[in-house]
Parts: structure tokens; sequence; C-alpha cells
């Protein structure tokens, strides 16, 4: 198919290094399934197995909770980079 794909290739990134178990103080994993809002990345996007996806769902809701990922971003908090502040 001639369409561009933003994400080019489908595989998930959690079984490809072996991740048995997601800590939500890493925020740094997360990485690969937050958008630049810190919005959840649907599977169809990254790639994700069913059962990363569940567990990054899980890490993200839980690291929001304890303020390690912001739950929304404004226009204006935007940035390029979003996890180098995190760390
Ligand atoms: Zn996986």
């Amino acid at each position: 198919m001639a369409e561009k794909r933003k994400y080019k290739k489908r595989y998930c990134k959690y079984c490809e290094s072996k991740v048995d178990f997601m800590d939500y103080k890493d925020v740094g994993a997360l990485r690969f399934s937050l958008s630049e809002r810190y919005k959840i990345m649907p599977r169809r996007l990254t790639g994700n197995c069913k059962r990363h996806q569940d567990m990054i769902a899980a890490v993200v809701k839980r690291a929001r909770a304890a303020a390690l990922v912001p739950y929304s971003v404004t226009r204006h908090a935007v940035v390029t980079a979003p996890f180098e502040n995190l760390r």
C-alpha cells in the first residue's frame, strides 16, 4: 500500500527486551507508550502486544496517581522532549 505510516514497524518493544514486570517509578520505560501529551498510545500505533499494553495501562495510571506522569498537558506545556524533566 502506498499510504505512509507514522509508525512503520509493528512489534512489541517490551517483548523484544523481554520485559516481564514494569515499575511505575521507571518512567523512562513508558516512553514508547506515551504520546507527547502523556496520553497512552493505542496498541494499533505502537504494535505492543495485549499483555504488555495492559501492563502499560496499569503502570501509567499508577504513575499518574503518584504524580510521576501528568494527567493532562495544556497547549502551552507541550514540549519536544517530554521525558527529560521527568528523570
Ligand atoms: Zn509484548
